[in-house]
């Protein structure tokens, strides 16, 4: 097939992410992707400003992932994880737990972060039915979250969102206000208020409180105060209430940490991963729990965690994630991530300027600029790929999240495609 009838039958046939079939979104041909960079069927050559949706921390077909994968490929490439276990499922289940915030002792893989969400949910649910408290039967979580696309997932994100049109089939769980203290900034105690009366007030319904800890992703594009994660820890333990970390886009070095939880000091009972878990080459997410979670859930009833996808564990996406994992082992990351933040502070601090930039900010290695005027998607992206970025707007937000492996002179070509982008007329 060439690339003309492929971009024919994709359009006429193909459904993409957040898109009419009436009117397609143009979509460009891959023909490889390396590093840093994508390389499209007409030769272009776009620097991935996103990481692919934020999960390729360390580029585009890492040599060492590619041969994992093979490798594990050689031996087999599926099998059910109900009565088999096999070794690259128990050696990232060990990769991980050695890098966890303290306490995580039990590891459930999940298919992608939407069904991590879906598993952590209920493994709450369970656990507060094993501990006698049955009226434990919905969550609360933060206004601006986002944790994924599911119906599970949905529910629990901004209920002012994109979901919104969903509503009828979402369980109704409760909301306090975004944190407001931004990182960095003076922590202002008033600011968790609202989630202790919440929590006060509706404390016997609540089976767990979710939220993506430090940065409020997808629906929101911005870094709050580490102490909120604090009093939570605590107004969460005074209640018998579990606290669910959703490090499903911060986990993996992204913010600089290894996990945002680590910039409060606190873990979590039940926290969620995926995207950067096979260093983003293969789908896989994984829920990690304490051993109290854990051994509570199994010693009620009907003494075992009701939840086991078909592909669970899939020794691919295993081997991918044990690949990964050594990496960043093996490499200053944390070097390459702090460089990235400096760069990018100082480089976008400059479009602060630019009449259409409400905002700058900068943690880790994500970089976001607030538009005052919501830009048209598909301008953006034409003037970004004509400065070789390959960036997707999210409503008022331009962000990039590149690889930690994103060279200097490479930063400054996504920071010179943001400015372009800022500065179109909506
Ligand atoms: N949770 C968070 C915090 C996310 O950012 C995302 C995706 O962006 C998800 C969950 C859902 O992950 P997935 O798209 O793999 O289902």
């Amino acid at each position: 097939m060439d690339t003309v009838q492929l971009l024919a039958f994709d359009r006429a046939h193909l459904w993409h992410p957040y898109a009419s079939t009436i009117n397609p979104p143009p979509v460009n041909p891959v023909a490889s992707a390396r590093g840093t960079r994508i390389t499209l069927a007409d030769g272009t050559e776009l620097i991935d400003a996103l990481s692919s949706w934020w999960c390729m921390c360390h580029g585009h077909n890492h040599p060492r992932i590619v041969e994992a994968i093979n490798a594990q490929l050689e031996k087999f490439a599926q099998v059910m994880f109900a009565g088999f276990t096999h070794e690259p499922a128990v050696r990232l289940a060990r990769l991980l737990l050695e890098s966890t915030p303290a306490g995580m002792e039990q590891v459930f893989f999940a298919d992608s972060g939407s069904v991590a969400v879906e598993c952590a949910a209920k493994m709450a649910i369970q656990y507060q039915l094993a501990a006698g408290r049955s009226t434990r039967q919905v969550l609360a979580s933060v206004r601006g979250g986002y944790h994924g696309d599911t119906a599970g997932a949905m529910a629990l994100s901004d209920p002012d969102g994109m979901h919104q049109m969903f509503r009828g089939i979402l369980a109704r769980h409760h909301f306090a206000p975004q944190p407001v203290t931004p990182f960095g900034g003076n922590w202002d105690p008033g600011d968790f208020q609202p989630m202790e009366e919440l929590l006060d007030r509706h404390g016997n319904e609540i089976a767990a409180v979710i939220l993506e800890p430090v940065f409020q992703g997808a629906n929101a594009m911005r870094f709050y105060h580490p102490q909120y994660l604090r009093e939570l820890r605590r107004a969460c333990d005074e209640r018998g209430i579990l606290l669910i970390f959703d490090e499903v886009a911060t986990g993996f070095g992204r913010l600089g940490k290894f996990f945002a939880a680590e910039f409060a000091g606190v873990s979590p009972d039940i926290m969620c991963v995926g995207k950067g878990l096979t260093g983003g080459a293969i789908t896989l997410a994984a829920v990690a729990a304490t051993g109290k979670v854990a051994e509570t859930i199994s010693s009620g009833s009907p003494g075992k965690f009701m939840h086991g996808p078909t592909f669970m564990a899939n020794p691919l996406a295993c081997a991918a994630g044990c690949a990964s994992l050594e990496l960043f082992r093996e490499y200053n990351w944390q070097g390459r991530v702090r460089a990235i933040e400096s760069q990018l502070k100082r480089e976008l601090a400059g479009l602060r300027n630019l009449p259409n930039v409400r905002d700058t900010r900068v943690l880790g290695a994500v970089g976001v600029v607030e538009l005052a005027r919501t830009p048209e998607p598909e301008a953006v992206q034409r003037v970004v790929k004509e400065t070789g970025v390959w960036l997707r707007p999210f409503g008022p937000w331009l962000y990039t999240m590149p690889p930690f492996i994103t060279e200097p002179d490479e930063i400054t070509r996504i920071v010179q495609a943001m400015a372009k982008a800022a500065a179109l007329r909506s």
